[in-house]
């Protein structure tokens, strides 16, 4: 039966690759776009993540249309890179907010409808950052790994409901995210991952729809890395 799924961030990168995976199942999918414009085939919705009211609205708008959702992955995200002692507060707080805090907030209002539902499928986008680390991405790394202490808190609490929450890992993927990084920086990387490419935004859909399937419902709680290897024992 088709779900009602909500990513956000899903109107361009990693974010619309995941929405399209989820359409292509059959189910029907609804998208946050923020800065930028709601793509072609999906119930598109204005909404900062960082932003309760908007959250709250977004999820209205998405009950209305299709439903209580079932499925929320949590995708949105920025990057702010700076050394530490270049990197101001405005630096960490707006990453801070963006990536861990709107996490939290459309989990939190997902979250809510799940336990009515008693189903439902969290699902937030990490990154290998998170675990290994990154010079220059202080900030990032730590709302990256803050979502796992938030995923595995929230599998604990809703559990017992038939909700899981699980954290998916991607390694380097080329979105307009990376596309800015110098190439000298992308040629460090490639040289590190055993696979020996970058990874595409559909393999990290694939593995996104997989851990919101019936067939991974055994699963919470899980980080699951897509990442080439890169991260491989972390
Ligand atoms: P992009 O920069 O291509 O896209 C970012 C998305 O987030 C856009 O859809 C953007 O919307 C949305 N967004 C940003 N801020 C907000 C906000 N305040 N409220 C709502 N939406 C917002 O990034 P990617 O596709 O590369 O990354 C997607 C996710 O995957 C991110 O969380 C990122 O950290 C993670 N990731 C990416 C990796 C990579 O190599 N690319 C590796 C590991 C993790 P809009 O266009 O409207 O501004």
């Amino acid at each position: 039966m088709a779900r009602s799924v909500f990513v956000t961030g899903g109107n361009r990168g990693i974010g619309l690759a995941i929405a399209t995976a989820f359409k292509e199942a059959g189910d029907n999918v609804a998208v946050t776009y923020h800065s930028g414009e709601p793509p072609a085939g999906f119930f598109g919705v204005k909404c900062d993540v960082s932003d309760t009211e908007q959250v709250d609205a977004a999820f209205e708008a998405i009950q209305a249309e299709q439903g209580p959702v079932e499925v929320l992955v949590a995708n949105a995200g920025i990057t702010k890179d700076t050394l530490l002692l270049r990197m101001s507060d405005d630096d960490w707080e707006s990453v801070i907010r963006t990536n861990l805090t709107g996490s939290f907030k459309v989990a939190k209002r997902a979250a809510k409808g799940m336990l009515r539902l008693r189903k439902g499928r969290i699902v937030f986008i990490s990154s290998v950052v998170g675990l290994l680390g990154s010079p220059g991405q202080v900030n990032y790394a730590a709302s990256k790994s803050g979502m796992i202490g938030m995923a595995r808190s929230m599998a604990r609490e809703l559990g017992s409901r038939g909700i899981t929450a699980n954290v998916v890992a991607p390694g380097f993927v080329e979105t307009d995210m990376t596309a800015v990084l110098p190439e000298e920086t992308q040629k460090q990387y490639l040289g590190q991952i055993p696979l020996g490419r970058f990874g595409l935004t559909t393999e990290i859909a694939n593995a996104v729809r997989w851990i919101a399937s019936e067939e991974a419902g055994y699963i919470t709680g899980a980080v699951l890395p897509v990442d080439g290897g890169i991260g491989m024992g972390n």
